[in-house]
């Protein structure tokens, strides 16, 4: 996936690095025994594993424990380095409900051993990105909600503002370590009830005022 569209214009915008940030809600931290992280706990995926809305995940062969994350994205749309919390929230340029596919058994193994995720992170399908609504009509509160269903069946549920870490907080942190450039992408951690999922269900996520995503694991 290399474009995403930016409503309400339909504007296409080039993806260019996507940052997610691990264990930012603190009941999914506890649900899988892990200790929130002093500093956000950041990871990188490629953009081309992602898939839009619509398309279907494939389950990876070396995996039986593949779990949905439902998580928001946040849009950078200009260069920062060492930003406030002011030119932090001005290099927002949209929000976006995204997945971010997560192979548990190879993670639980990687981590036991003290190395990288990137195994279980990375594979073709392991993300959906849905289309983004720009900052202007989104006037994102912290009120909204955030919810992951399994066919039909309520599986996360949860409210933005119950990040441990804020979107703008993120990026003023992220943007200490690495310059954020337009077309960048923020994972911003998925809140509690992540669970596995199974060949032939259908995920659908939703965060109040963005665009519904769908799609189904084959
Ligand atoms: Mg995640």
């Amino acid at each position: 996936m290399k474009k995403i569209k930016l409503q309400p214009a339909q504007e296409e915008i080039e993806i260019g690095k996507i940052i997610c940030v691990g264990r930012n809600y603190a009941k999914h931290a506890e649900e899988l025994g892990n200790i929130v992280p002093e500093n956000p706990l950041l990871f990188l995926k490629p953009s081309s594993v992602f898939i839009p809305s619509g398309e279907e995940i494939t389950y990876p062969s070396y995996s039986n424990e593949m779990h949905h994350e439902v998580e928001l994205v946040v849009l950078i749309g200009e260069e920062i380095k060492n930003a406030d919390p002011k030119e932090a929230e001005d290099a927002i340029l949209g929000y976006a409900v995204g997945l971010d596919m997560t192979l548990r058994d190879v993670q639980t193994k990687l981590k036991s051993k003290g190395h990288p995720w990137t195994l279980a992170k990375v594979f073709d399908g392991a993300g959906v990105v849905g289309e983004f609504i720009s900052k202007n009509e989104y006037n994102y509160t912290g009120e909204e909600n955030i919810k992951l269903w399994i066919n039909d069946e309520l599986k996360q549920s949860s409210q933005l503002k119950n990040m441990l870490t804020s979107p703008v907080n993120l990026i003023v942190y992220i943007s200490t370590i690495m310059k954020l450039e337009r077309g960048d992408l923020i994972f911003t951690g998925t809140p509690e009830g992540v669970g596995v999922v199974n060949k032939g269900d259908i995920i659908t996520a939703e965060i109040e005022k963005c665009k519904k995503i769908e799609t189904i694991v084959k």
